[in-house]
């Protein structure tokens, strides 16, 4: 899927030391192809990697992250913007009753979509009202009536007698006698457009003071969603759109495309078939999932804000020279403070909860990297320098100056001197430290 293939591309560049306008171009020649397997627009696939690879071109490589990192860095941030920027947020505040209409074709969710939205909004503390205007199959309207017993939301009485447009304007009154602040309108569809559906909804439109037009498409149907919501948006305005079925959906490409084609955000994906699987639509988060990388961007961030690379270079040259003091030791753990708690930093890692899972390894934890700390913080500096330095009196000393045992004490040093070890062990092989290839 997408995640993999743009994993693979950028591996392949964390081999190369250097970015060069060579290898930005292989790179952003396969991820246009990904995107494009992906089922993403031609026109969006294109455009997102032109832009990707000018930024790339001209920016300045960060002090603290590598060419592979700035990288992924500028696919993420394009990655957001493609899927919308920032999070767009559902009109509620006009008048009330506000007027929510859901439109799209037949099969794509939006029964089931008015239900959960009903839903979320009670839990809100709203006061939703689902009305059923869909009159062409006496089962749609029986359909937003069980569920609206099961969210315990009142549903009006629609009747598959009465004009769609009529349903709405009696169902707004009667949502404003009892005094219900949110209508939501679910409407027909067709299995494609056509004119008699469009003229239906345009008359609601017409008639209805709307909020929100909220276009309901099947995320499994890839381009053909995107391809009808410009069409509705043509000719209705919608002002959103909501993305079913996504749980299902590897590819991606419809919710890749569908903000670059119409100029409207998602608002909602469904993923799943129960009542509460509605989700707001994050891009942020969404572009890191895709890019299958947990919250690293924003662990890279904070890395970028806190950590010196230049620090970080004299720190891998005193690991690989041998010369990695219990102060360097000290100075490592305030970095890694510095970027928030452990538990918050180690969350953000992928595959650490594979870790967790593993019941002897060595478990990370804050209250131990204090104690650390504590530890060294009770040596001299010169025992710092020299942890050989440091017998059995002094160990009493140390435990006793840092409220902890001499176990603790131990401990510390043993671990220190496996580090030095296994350091020992990885000179010379560069790259495990810095994440880059050592310059000749
Ligand atoms: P409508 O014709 O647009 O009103 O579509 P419906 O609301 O009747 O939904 C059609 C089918 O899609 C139903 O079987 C729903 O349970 C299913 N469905 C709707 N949303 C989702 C979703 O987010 N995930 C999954 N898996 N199924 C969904
Ligand atoms: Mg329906």
């Amino acid at each position: 899927n997408l995640t993999d293939r743009l994993e693979g591309v950028f591996k392949k560049l964390r081999g190369h030391g250097k970015l060069t306008e060579d290898n930005i171009q292989d790179a952003m020649r396969e991820v246009r192809i990904a995107l494009l397997d992906a089922d993403v627009s031609f026109k969006v696939a294109k455009q997102f990697v032109a832009s990707v690879t000018e930024k790339a071109i001209g920016r300045e490589v960060g002090k603290s992250l590598s060419p592979g990192q700035q990288i992924i860095k500028i696919v993420h941030e394009e990655l957001v913007s493609l899927l919308g920027g920032d999070t767009a947020q559902i009109e509620l505040d006009g008048r009330q009753p506000v007027v929510i209409m859901m439109a799209g074709l037949q099969g794509s969710g939006k029964t089931t979509t008015s239900g959960k939205l009903a839903k979320m909004l009670k839990d809100k503390g709203r006061r939703p009202y689902l009305v059923p205007a869909d009159v062409y199959r006496p089962a749609a309207i029986e359909q937003l009536q069980v569920l609206g017993d099961r969210l315990d939301v009142p549903v009006h009485p629609s009747t598959t007698a009465t004009k769609p447009v009529d349903i709405c304007t009696q169902a707004i009154a009667e949502a404003k006698i009892k005094n219900y602040d949110t209508v939501i309108i679910d409407t027909a569809g067709r299995l494609h457009v056509d004119n008699v559906l469009m003229g239906e909804l345009q008359e609601i439109q017409a008639a209805v003071q709307l909020s929100e037009i909220l276009f309901v498409a099947d995320a499994m149907t890839g381009q053909d969603a995107v391809t009808v919501a410009d069409k509705f948006n043509t000719d209705l305005e919608i002002s959103g759109i909501i993305l079913t079925k996504m749980e299902g959906d590897a590819r991606g490409g419809a919710a890749l495309s569908i903000k670059t084609v119409t100029g409207k955000p998602i608002k909602f994906v469904g993923v799943g078939e129960a009542l509460d699987a509605l989700e707001v639509f994050h891009p942020e988060r969404v572009a890191s999932r895709i890019l299958g990388m947990g919250d690293v961007l924003t662990l890279i961030e904070k890395a970028e804000a806190v950590v010196d690379k230049d620090q970080a270079n004299k720190l891998a040259h005193k690991l690989q020279t041998n010369q990695f003091t219990l102060e360097d030791f000290l100075d490592q753990i305030q970095q890694i403070k510095k970027m928030g708690s452990l538990d918050q930093i180690l969350s953000m890692v992928p595959g650490i909860n594979k870790l967790k899972k593993i019941k002897d390894a060595p478990q990370p934890n804050e209250k131990e990297l204090g104690k650390t700390e504590a530890i060294i913080r009770s040596m001299t500096l010169k025992e710092r320098r020299n942890h050989k330095l440091i017998n059995t009196s002094r160990r009493q000393r140390i435990a006793d100056g840092s409220g902890t045992s001499i176990t603790d004490v131990n401990r510390v040093l043993k671990s220190y001197s496996e580090m030095l070890k296994m350091m020992k062990k990885m000179r010379g092989k560069p790259g495990l430290i810095t994440g880059e290839k050592r310059r000749k």
